[in-house]
C-alpha cells in the first residue's frame, strides 16, 4: 500500500513515540495507538461493505477521530472525501450526490436532515461523529480487534477526492493519488526540514489539502507530533508556542496573532511559520519579522495540485513572493490566449506538472480536458511572472483579471499600492460591468480606523498608476468577505457591487 508504507513508516520506530497531543482535553496518543485505531476503523469500514476504491465521505467536527478515518480509507484503499462543516444539507447533496460515496459519517446534530438526502443519494451506510468523538463511527471501531492488514494499492491508485474551495465557481472533485499526496508531502518534509524532535501547532481544518495532507502527512512522515487544536484561538497558540516547533496557517492567523501581547516572547524558540492558502501581505511578513525576528515562510498550492512552490528554508524569503518550484515541480508561465512560455518578469497562466499534481476532476472529463493538457501541464488559472531571481510571484486569478476598455488590469498591482497607503489595512479590486468600459476598476478599501478621504486614496494612486487602473470608484468597508481559509471571496464583492454602473 503505497501511501501507507509512506505515512506510517514514522510509526515503526519505538511504538510509544508521542503522535498527537489534543490541546484542550490534554489527550496523548501515541503512533502506536493511532495505527491501531486507524486499523480497527479499516476493519470496520471493510464489515460496513466498503470496497476499495469506494468513496468515504465525511462532514464532521475536527477531531482526531476523523484523522484515524483518513489512515483507515488509505489503509482499506477506500477513498477519503471529507466536506466543509459549514455546507448546508442542501450544499452537502450536491456533494454526495455526485461522489456517491459508499459511506457518510455527519455531525449526530445534523442527522435528522442529513441522514436523509444521504439515503436519497444512494448512500448504504450513515455513520455518526460529535465533537467529543462520540457516535457510530466510535462505535464501530472499538467493536473490531487488531491487526488489520493493508489492502495493497498502487501509486498510481486514488487516495482522496478533495473538493476545490469554490472560491471561482462550484466545487470540483479533485482526484488525488497515493502518489500525488506521498510524493509532495516527502518533498515538503525535507525541503521544510521536518524530523521526529518536531511539534506543529495544529490549528487548520482537516477538510482542506492544507490542515489534512501538508500538515499531517509532514508530521507523520517526519515522526513528529502535533499539537492538535479544534479551530484557531489566536490565544491559545501563543500560550502553546513555547512547547512547539512550528505553526502552520493562513495568512489571517499571522495578522490576527500580531494583535496579541506576548507575541514576541512566545515565538521566540518556534523554529518555522509557514502561510499559504491565501496571499500573505508583504506588510505582515515586514511586521511579523519585526516583532518576532521570524520571517514567514510563504508556500503556493492548490487542492488539485498539492504544493507547487515555496520560499527557501535557508534562502531569502521574499516577502509578495511565493518562492521558488519545489524539487520534482516543473513550473512555467504561458500566455493565456496561445499557451506559449513567456519570459522572465512577463505575466500570464501558470502551468504546473510534476508527481504532486491530481488526476482529473471527479466525473467532470469535460473540465478535465480543459484544464489538464495532454502532456500533464496543469493550467492552474492563476496569473503570476517570474522574476530574474526566480522567485515566483503570483498576481490574481485569470478569473479576477480585469479588462476594462480592452486593457488588462491586474488586481495584485493596485491592490499593492492601496494597501501600502497610510490608514490602511487592506483592500479588494475587483471589475464590475460598466457600460462604456466593459468592466470598471472598484476598490474595496479597509480602513485603518473608522473612516479615510477616499479623494487621498485616489490622489496617491493618480501619481503611479496608468488612468485606466485607477479604481473608478472606492468603496469603504468594515472587513473584507472570506472564507474559512482566509480566502476573499471576489465573487461575492463583484455580486454585491455589480451594478454600481448600470
Ligand atoms: P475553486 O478552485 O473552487 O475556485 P480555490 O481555488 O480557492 O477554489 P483551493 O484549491 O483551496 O480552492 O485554493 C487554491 C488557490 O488558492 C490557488 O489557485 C491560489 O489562487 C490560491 N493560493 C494558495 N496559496 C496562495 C498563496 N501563497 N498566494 C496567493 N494565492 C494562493
Ligand atoms: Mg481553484
Amino acid at each position: 500500500n503505497y501511501l501507507a508504507e509512506r505515512i506510517s513508516r514514522a510509526s515503526e520506530g519505538p511504538g510509544d513515540a508521542l503522535f498527537l497531543t489534543h490541546h484542550d482535553t490534554g489527550q496523548t496518543v501515541t503512533y502506536k495507538a493511532f495505527f491501531a485505531n486507524a486499523e480497527q476503523i479499516a476493519a470496520a469500514l471493510v464489515r460496513a461493505g466498503v470496497r476499495p476504491g469506494d468513496r468515504v465521505a465525511i462532514q464532521a467536527p475536527k477531531t482526531i477521530l476523523m484523522l484515524e478515518l483518513y489512515v483507515a480509507c488509505v489503509l482499506s484503499g477506500a477513498v477519503f472525501l471529507p466536506l466543509n462543516p459549514a455546507y448546508t444539507p442542501q450544499e452537502v447533496k450536491y456533494f454526495l450526490g455526485d461522489a456517491k460515496p459508499a459511506l457518510f459519517v455527519c455531525d449526530p446534530e445534523k442527522q435528522g436532515a442529513l441522514a436523509k438526502i444521504a439515503e436519497a443519494c444512494g448512500v448504504n451506510t450513515i455513520w455518526t461523529l460529535a465533537s467529543n468523538e462520540n457516535g457510530s463511527l466510535k462505535d464501530a471501531r472499538d467493536a473490531e480487534t487488531l491487526g488489520f492488514s493493508a489492502v495493497s494499492r498502487e501509486p498510481g491508485d486514488l487516495a482522496a477526492i478533495l473538493y476545490t474551495s469554490g472560491t471561482t465557481g462550484r466545487s470540483k472533485g479533485a482526484m488525488l493519488t497515493h502518489r500525488a499526496l506521498a510524493s509532495n508531502s516527502e518533498v515538503l518534509k525535507d525541503y521544510w526540514h521536518f524530523d521526529a524532535s518536531d511539534v506543529l501547532i495544529h490549528a487548520l481544518p482537516i477538510f482542506h489539502t492544507h490542515g489534512l495532507f501538508v500538515a499531517t502527512n509532514i508530521t507523520l512522515m517526519a515522526g513528529g507530533s502535533m499539537i492538535f487544536m479544534p479551530r484557531f484561538d489566536a490565544e491559545k497558540i501563543l500560550e502553546t508556542m513555547p512547547r512547539a516547533t512550528a505553526l502552520m496557517g493562513v495568512p489571517t492567523f499571522y495578522t490576527r496573532l500580531l494583535e496579541c501581547d506576548g507575541l514576541q516572547g512566545a515565538a521566540h524558540n518556534m523554529r518555522l511559520f509557514v502561510s499559504g492558502s491565501a496571499p500573505l501581505l508583504a506588510e505582515t511578513h515586514d511586521r511579523w519579522r519585526a516583532e518576532t525576528s521570524h520571517e514567514i515562510l510563504e508556500r503556493y498550492g492548490m487542492t488539485e495540485t498539492n504544493m507547487n512552490t515555496s520560499n527557501p528554508y535557508d534562502g531569502a524569503r521574499r516577502a509578495g513572493t511565493v518562492g521558488f518550484p519545489l524539487p520534482g515541480v516543473e513550473l512555467k508561465i504561458t500566455d493565456p490566449e496561445t499557451g506559449t512560455p513567456l519570459g522572465v518578469n512577463e505575466i500570464g497562466i501558470l502551468e504546473v506538472r510534476g508527481d504532486n499534481v491530481f488526476s482529473g476532476y471527479w466525473q467532470m472529463p469535460e473540465k478535465t480536458a480543459e484544464e489538464l493538457r495532454e502532456n500533464g501541464f496543469f493550467i492552474t488559472g492563476d496569473l503570476g511572472k517570474i522574476d530574474e531571481d526566480g522567485y515566483v510571484h503570483i498576481v490574481g486569478r485569470s478569473k479576477d483579471l480585469i479588462i476594462t476598455g480592452g486593457f488588462n488590469v491586474y488586481p495584485k498591482e493596485v491592490e499593492t499600492l492601496i494597501d501600502d497607503l497610510p490608514g490602511v489595512v487592506e483592500s479588494a479590486v475587483i471589475g464590475v460591468p460598466h457600460p462604456d468600459f466593459g468592466e470598471a476598476v472598484v476598490a474595496i478599501v479597509v480602513p485603518e480606523d473608522g473612516s479615510l478621504e477616499t479623494a487621498a486614496i485616489s490622489n496617491a494612486l493618480s501619481d503611479s498608476l496608468a488612468k485606466f487602473k485607477q479604481p473608478r470608484k472606492i468603496i469603504q468597508v468594515d472587513a473584507l468577505p472570506r472564507n474559512t481559509m482566509g480566502k476573499v471571496q471576489k465573487a461575492d464583492l463583484r455580486k454585491t457591487y455589480g451594478t454600481l454602473f448600470t
